[in-house]
């Protein structure tokens, strides 16, 4: 196999056009000749473009990544893991490299591109320390006889990932797959397909046989060819609830086990004993950072009484932020002129604007076109407002008041969404009637995203995820495995029982 990326180009004029990793070699797609762009969105200019590929060519990744799987399976545990060990270390020796990568083509910054890297080598770590997790489980159950629970690989299974975390959400599902002895296709966004490419790239470097990691490029035809395909053994899906459910039932309908984890609307208590430059900074940091495209972004703040003091504050914080130096670009133009679409709409529902970001044009770092949306503060929004009940993803603030904390956690639980909630406060009693009733899988005390790191899964509740168990840690790993029960008797045992 060879490279894609020249190690130190960061140009993102030469990127090469995504193409599908099936068995070890590059191929463009077998029948499909359609190709689109990938559009830096930081100048709104293409940098690559990715071949969109069909169901041929997902049976041709199927049947590679079975023929892997016959030895992949039997290599030891430890030794699969060793290969995560490489990885690791590859990974962090070409971090600056892959976190331009993901900043060209996601668009957010610099520090932010590191930091998902920095996440996505703590799940390679998690995955590394699997050999250890996933032993000893065996109990002598009656006089001579012993049962032992085993994990074993389904065989080949499918990832399918969304634009904003292009590194790390494949390697939310990676580390436990291969370590559980499974081949894996990654079907990225098409909108983001360059930094997969790289990490094939680091995967092989690492020893990974070939034909156990591929990669087939595209969009909704192939996640549904993976779906239907009975050679795919299970799939895990990150992306907006529309799709999540649609393709946890497309599974369903096969019989195929799926972990589908879906969109969100994150809301933060904030109550009037809370620390204000606390509260200021991780509120700001939450709902601004990677220009609220997380999943675990900041979407509402609900004021518990008289909170003004620190709402001016995490005005007066967002305020300094600048478009295009502190904060990055929107994905795409169409996702840029919806999110403006929900300001102008609560501004004309009688919403008040205290924050404008509309105006934004990336000049931070004298940049010209580009997707912009400067941070935002919608305040005295009311329940009706789309920009309250919708998932924005964008770096939009929408302020609610009430008067008590039962209403506050009834707005919250009004959601259909439960992916992360957050309490701010100094009194543990508050924080934890808040945490005991909100329907949110991932909750936070006085931080502004409350991701669970590792060893923690990561997974929310209701229509943020579809399926059971959390993506990362202990979780993924039975996800991506079956157990195997084993009952063995070697003797007759005296003193032997009904139950020997
Ligand atoms: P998306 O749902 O548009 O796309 C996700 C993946 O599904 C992509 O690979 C895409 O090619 C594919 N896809 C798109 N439409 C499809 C269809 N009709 N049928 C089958 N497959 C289809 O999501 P996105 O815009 O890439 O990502 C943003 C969304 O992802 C947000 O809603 C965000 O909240 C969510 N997200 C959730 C989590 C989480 O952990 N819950 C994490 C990251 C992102």
């Amino acid at each position: 196999m060879t490279t894609t990326f020249p190690a130190k180009n960061y140009d993102f004029t030469t990127f090469q056009t995504a193409r599908n990793l099936i068995g070890g070699s590059w191929r463009d797609p077998a029948s499909s000749k359609q190709k689109i762009d990938v559009v830096n969105p930081r100048f709104g200019k293409a940098m690559s473009t990715v071949a969109m590929s069909g169901a041929d060519d997902v049976d041709a990744a199927v049947k590679a990544g079975m023929r892997a799987f016959a030895s992949w399976r039997e290599w030891p545990i430890r030794e699969r893991a060793l290969v995560l060990y490489k990885l690791r270390e590859l990974m962090a020796r070409n971090i600056e490299e892959l976190s331009w990568l993901i900043s060209h083509e996601n668009g957010k910054t610099f520090p932010e591109a590191k930091a998902e890297v920095e996440k996505g080598i703590e799940c390679v770590e998690y995955g590394c320390s699997l050999p250890n997790l996933a032993a000893g489980n065996q109990l002598e159950v009656s006089r001579g006889v012993a049962c032992e629970v085993v994990y074993e690989p389904l065989g080949v299974v499918a990832g399918v990932t969304p634009f904003n975390f292009p590194l790390m959400v494949p390697l939310w599902m990676l580390p436990q797959a291969l370590v559980g002895g499974n081949s894996f296709i990654l079907k990225p966004s098409e909108q983001v397909p360059l930094s997969s490419l790289r990490l094939a790239d680091l995967l092989n470097e690492a020893g990974l046989p070939e034909g156990v990691f591929n990669i087939v490029q595209g969009g909704r035809e192939i996640v549904e060819a993976l779906c239907d395909h009975p050679g795919v053994k299970a799939l895990g899906f990150v992306g907006s609830t529309r799709v999540a459910k649609a393709v946890y039932a497309r599974c369903g309908a096969q019989g195929k086990r799926a972990l589908c984890l879906g969109g969100a609307k994150n809301h933060l208590v904030v109550v009037p004993d809370a620390d204000v430059e606390l509260t200021a900074e991780n509120v700001v940091a939450s709902f601004v950072g990677c220009a609220g495209q997380r999943c675990m972004a900041a979407s509402v703040l609900i004021a518990v009484g008289d909170v003004d003091h620190i709402l001016a504050k995490v005005r007066a914080k967002a305020a300094t932020i600048i478009a295009g130096k502190d904060l990055g670009p929107i994905t795409s133009e169409a996702s840029m002129k919806r999110i403006r679409g929900y300001i102008d709409d609560a501004e004309k529902q009688g919403a008040k604007i205290v924050l404008d970001g509309r105006g934004a044009s990336g000049g931070g770092e004298a940049v010209k076109g580009g997707f912009w949306v400067g941070p935002t503060i919608i305040d005295h929004c009311t329940m009706d407002m789309p920009a309250v009940k919708e998932e924005i993803f964008g770096p939009v603030l929408s302020v609610v008041r009430v008067d008590t904390l039962e209403h506050a956690i009834e707005i919250e639980n009004a959601n259909p969404y439960g992916n992360a909630s957050c309490i701010y406060t100094s009194s543990g009693d508050v924080a934890r009637r808040v945490i005991d009733r909100v329907e949110a899988g991932m909750c936070g005390v006085n931080v502004g995203v409350p991701v669970p790191r590792e060893p923690f899964g990561f997974g929310g509740w209701n229509d943020s995820l579809f399926g059971h168990g959390n993506i990362t840690g202990w979780d993924g790993y039975r996800f991506w495995t079956r157990q195997r029960k084993i009952t063995s008797k070697w003797a007759v045992q005296k003193d032997q029982t009904w139950m020997s």
